[in-house]
């Protein structure tokens, strides 16, 4: 038996540098991360345990008379930072590089006057960052539906930026839809490198195995994006979160098995599910 694992599986430079400056502090006295550091019960169990708490929205800073607070790789919306600073907190910034430029832009452009569209998923972190730093309305799109639905006046100006993490091929498609209507449009692919890479690379191996194994936390959206491509190309195609999941049996008679992961996955548990995939066949 075959077994292929991607090159680009795992932790990407962003979430391997947010983590860093967790372990980092820890020891502080009261240490946050807000929002859990990456989607991966391991790691934030062990984090727990040394004593890192987690923020789980905005109305919590209220509670916080002091401490250092790490913001994640996702990034927050300009309120988040406005109201650590103002209530004297101390702030480890672990957004990641590309998401910062995705706040600048969509900070620029909309004071500039246009309208801001994400193609993203409403709701997820990032993109409610993203939301935040906006001074114009701004419009999430996630399907062909959403992109069907967009109602604005013609000759509209208008930016369109993407999640980080999106699907590219369904960027390029919803844009198109959007492209359609007559808007006056200015749009900026803003997936980053390391996730087009990633869904290449899942996309290619997914092609030629008869079963594919896509490892990453349940609420990972990037991960759940890989799942989407893989069985785009391989029916056979499994979404697990740890070795745990992984039923052996479940891989059949086939002769080549792929597996990938997403960008909060941990190296451990890749090679975990690599060697006991290897020791089966
Ligand atoms: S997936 Fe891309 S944008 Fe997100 S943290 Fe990783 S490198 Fe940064």
């Amino acid at each position: 038996m075959k077994v292929i694992v991607a090159k680009t599986a795992g932790f990407c430079f962003g979430v391997e540098k947010a983590v860093e400056k967790v372990y980092e502090n820890v020891g502080k006295e009261s240490l946050y991360t807000y929002g859990p550091i990456i989607h991966n019960e391991e790691v934030v169990k062990d984090l727990e345990k040394k004593g890192v708490q987690v923020i789980n929205g905005i109305d919590e800073i209220d509670d916080i008379t002091n401490g250092t607070v790490v913001i994640r790789s996702h990034g927050v919306s300009e309120d988040v930072y406005d109201k650590l600073k103002s209530k004297g907190l101390d702030i480890v910034d672990a957004t990641c590089p590309f998401v910062q430029k995705i706040h600048r832009i969509v900070s620029k452009e909309s004071m500039e006057g246009r309208t801001i569209v994400i193609i993203g998923n409403e709701g997820h972190p990032e993109v409610e960052g993203i939301k935040g730093w906006a001074h114009s309305d701004t419009y999430v799109i996630g399907n062909s539906e959403d992109a069907e639905n967009l109602s604005l006046k013609q000759g509209e100006k208008v930016c369109i930026v993407s999640q980080t993490t999106f699907n590219f091929k369904k960027f390029k498609d919803l844009v198109e839809i959007i492209q359609k209507k007559g808007y006056d449009i200015k749009c900026l692919n803003t997936i980053c490198n390391a996730t087009e890479e990633r869904q290449r690379e899942a996309r290619e191996i997914a092609s030629k195995v008869d079963t594919m194994i896509v490892i990453g936390g349940k609420h990972s959206s990037n991960t759940q994006k890989l799942v989407e491509i893989c069985k785009s190309e391989c029916k056979d195609t499994y979404y697990i979160q740890t070795l745990g999941d992984l039923d052996l049996s479940m891989l059949g008679s086939g002769s080549s098995v792929g597996i990938t992961a997403g960008a909060s996955t941990p190296k451990k548990i890749i090679e975990e599910v690599h060697t006991n995939v290897r020791i089966k066949f």
